[in-house]
């Protein structure tokens, strides 16, 4: 028995060109790849696998099927053999009891909504007059092929009121649906609901399983008031900061090339893509985060950073470039000319004139010292001071510890520093309560931590959960993005959602509290069934309370002030001076906070 769950994360895994391709000789015709049919044993190139859409077809027998198919049909495995089989292919262990309930997908209704409403955009988009502004941008103006518009399954949202939600009721898909997945808003000025996307052009976003599961629209006004992009809302299918867009076409092409192209957003990746650049992907608008970094993490250990060359691209490639060291894989930088973005260059130049700057990508520790030596940082005492600060937050970064050891003999060389004292500040840059864990451990590295015994989340939550009334009370202190733990993270989530607000919170272990826990996929409802019964006691709760706050409010100030100093790089002179007095309030605000915890003993787990 293996659960559903786990079958799709084999099949998300799982490179179907590299499994048939053990039997097949194949080779590369457009989107697919082309062989002899093993199945019927024949000789002309007429068995096709499609890695997109993860199938293979022969045109002469007509066999076809899924990457559990093929070894079941060519070696006449059971299925529980054959997802082994392919399991074993991309490093994923199946337990030989997998205990986790395979149960039907509790989001059905969710998903059902957002497929409907992908194939809608698309009618309009090349079957409606209403359609032809955004044809003519993506046709004429971005000038790509009719064909990879299809692929992508862009689509257009008129810009009507309640075009879509008045398709989705002739289906009987009500707005309850269509507000929980972002389609809809609500606001009090309007009696009724009204679409969410109107007036633009809509990229459907997709799991890795090739599922729409939310959108991007790109603004066609010419309005300047308008933002240029939005997104659907976070939803129980939806979750910005673990998707990349284009992973679901990429990952493939990542795994085999060993290195990805980090590009600013979809319309960059969708020019590189057309014009046959198969290893790119995009963060979902937002600058790529920590669980962004760790998924590529899986794919490739190499990235390379495209992104515009202005002020806002720099911060946004430096802030990417430390996410991904943290996760472990080594980004390098290509400098775009002034004005140029990827889109731009393949527009005039092709696949050809992009990979000229590819090629001259340097390392990412490397570019920031080529910055601070254009902008005079080296040249004087109190920049060389702020040089150092930048760069060892870069050298802080590298989880790899080859990789650590070389920045710190780069950043001496570069600043004059001996490295000795490099060390000592590397240290030091620990705020005041992580220094003693760093004394004893040099490695922060929290990225892939196991889950703490009983670290300030896990402890955080067993308080919450024994007495819901404090929720309201942590909700204004304590963000979900300071969670690192996943689970603990979304279990959090969940809890303010249902117990936020005063009047939802309930008190105590009553028989109310646990309906919100029966709506979590089956995963964590079974995390929240275990930390209900650790008996874990927890003596004086109000000052644990107090201490697990701490740190993770610690952990967000860590996260502001290396954001603060990797801005003040890049800015110039009069926003410099405002973000050094940020950061100095900031470094005030965490050395506050030290002070107010207590020296050892309480956090084992931390
Ligand atoms: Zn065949």
């Amino acid at each position: 028995m293996v659960s559903d769950e786990l079958i799709e994360e084999i099949r998300a895994q799982a490179d179907i060109v590299a499994i048939v391709g053990e039997y097949v000789q194949l080779r590369r015709s457009g989107r697919t790849y082309r062989g002899p049919c093993p199945l019927h044993k024949g000789e002309g190139p007429n068995f096709s696998v499609d890695p997109a859409r993860g199938i293979y077809k022969c045109f002469v027998c007509g066999e076809g099927g899924d990457v559990f198919a093929f070894p079941m049909k060519l070696l006449g495995l059971e299925f529980v053999e054959a997802v082994k089989f392919v399991a074993e292919r991309c490093g994923i262990i199946v337990p030989e009891t997998d205990t986790r309930r395979a149960e039907e997908d509790p989001y059905r209704d969710l998903r059902e909504a957002v497929a409907f409403a992908a194939e809608w955009y698309q009618r309009q988009l090349w079957d409606e007059p209403h359609g032809e502004a955004a044809r003519t941008y993506l046709l004429v103006r971005r000038g790509f092929p009719e064909e990879a518009v299809r692929r992508f399954g862009f689509g257009y949202a008129p810009d009507a009121w309640r075009a879509l939600r008045e398709a989705a009721a002739v289906l009987e898909i009500g707005d309850e649906v269509l507000l929980k997945v972002g389609l809809i808003k609500q606001s009090e000025r309007a009696k009724e609901p009204f679409d969410h996307f109107r007036g633009r052009l809509m990229i459907p976003i997709y799991d890795l399983r090739g599922r729409v599961i939310g959108f991007g629209g790109r603004t066609l006004a010419q309005d300047a008031d308008a933002p240029k992009y939005i997104n659907s809302s976070d939803s129980p299918i939806f979750h910005k900061g673990k998707i990349v867009y284009g992973l679901n076409w990429s990952r493939h092409a990542i795994r085999r090339q060993e290195v990805f192209l980090v590009v600013e957003g979809y319309m960059d990746y969708a020019a590189l893509a057309a014009c046959g650049i198969e290893n790119v992907i995009a963060p979902l608008g937002t600058s790529l985060g920590e669980a962004q970094a760790r998924l590529l993490s899986r794919y490739a250990k190499r990235a390379l950073l495209l992104y515009d060359s202005d002020r806002p691209g720099l911060v946004a490639t430096f802030k990417a470039a430390d996410e991904l060291l943290r996760a472990g894989v080594h980004p390098s930088v290509a400098t775009l000319p002034q004005g140029e973005d990827p889109d731009s260059i393949v527009r005039k130049g092709g696949a050809e004139a992009l990979a000229r700057h590819t090629e001259d990508a340097v390392d990412v520790l490397d570019r920031k010292i080529q910055i601070l030596q254009q902008r005079g940082y080296l040249d004087t005492i109190e920049g060389k001071r702020r040089a150092v600060d930048g760069l060892l937050l870069t050298a802080r970064a590298a989880k790899d510890e080859a990789l650590r050891d070389i920045y710190l003999d780069r950043v001496a060389a570069v600043t004059g520093v001996r490295r000795a004292t490099l060390e000592r500040e590397l240290a030091r840059a620990e705020s005041g309560w992580r220094r003693r864990r760093a004394a004893s451990s040099p490695a922060p590295a929290p990225a892939e931590a196991p889950i703490p015994k009983l670290g300030p989340e896990r402890k955080l939550l067993l308080l919450l959960l024994r007495d819901t009334a404090l929720i309201p009370r942590v909700a204004q202190l304590v963000e979900p993005a300071s969670f690192r733990v996943p689970a603990y993270r979304e279990i959090y989530s969940a809890l303010i959602a249902t117990h936020g607000s005063p009047s939802q919170a309930g008190g105590g272990e009553s028989e109310v509290s646990l309906a919100w826990a029966e709506q979590l996929p089956p995963p964590l409802h079974e995390r929240v069934m275990e930390l209900r019964a650790d008996p874990e006691e927890l003596t004086n709760p109000e000052s644990v309370l107090e201490e697990t706050i701490a740190r993770l409010r610690g952990r967000a100030l860590e996260k502001r002030l290396a954001d603060l100093m990797t801005e003040v790089l890049v800015a110039d002179t009069s926003a410099a001076v405002e973000l050094a007095e940020q950061i100095k309030k900031t470094r005030q605000e965490l050395a506050a906070l030290g002070s107010r915890l207590p020296g050892r003993g309480l956090f084992r787990g931390e």
